[in-house]
């Protein structure tokens, strides 16, 4: 057994190439590499979003607070927020954020493919697409 206190874990910014606005990334330790799997708390402030993207291996959002959008490729903007699990098959282009007026906050469960890679990221998510007019 390790405990690994609050104070000791990793957060960070997230990239201004992999996100829009305000993101606080907050890792979450796995106790081997033999996991595959990559555990992330995501802090998106009002507004804030990521950059289009595909997970090789798929991943599982599940929203712990707040207010947010999500988006595939060619479908709707939809509403997701507490309680909600979002699923992406492997290779599914998508964004997810924070929506224009609330914060979000949701955990990111993400298979690492044979390389280790988790995401391959692709063009922002502008403001006309997060507005939902293009
Ligand atoms: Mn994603």
């Amino acid at each position: 057994m390790e405990i690994l206190r609050s104070e000791r874990n990793a957060k960070r910014e997230g990239p201004r190439e992999w996100f829009t606005g305000d993101v606080v990334l907050e890792s979450i330790p796995v106790p081997s590499v033999d996991w595959k799997v990559s555990a992330t708390i995501v802090h998106f402030a009002p507004g804030a979003r990521t950059a289009w993207h595909v997970h090789p291996r798929g991943q599982t959002l599940y929203v712990l607070s707040g207010i947010g959008l999500v988006q595939r490729r060619g479908g709707p903007i939809e509403t997701i927020r507490a309680g909600d699990c979002v699923q992406f098959a492997a290779g599914e282009e998508h964004w997810h954020g924070a929506a224009p007026e609330h914060p979000l906050v949701h955990l990111a469960l993400t298979a690492m493919d044979d390389e280790g890679m988790t995401a391959v990221w692709g063009p922002q998510v502008s403001e006309e697409e997060y507005r939902g007019r293009s």
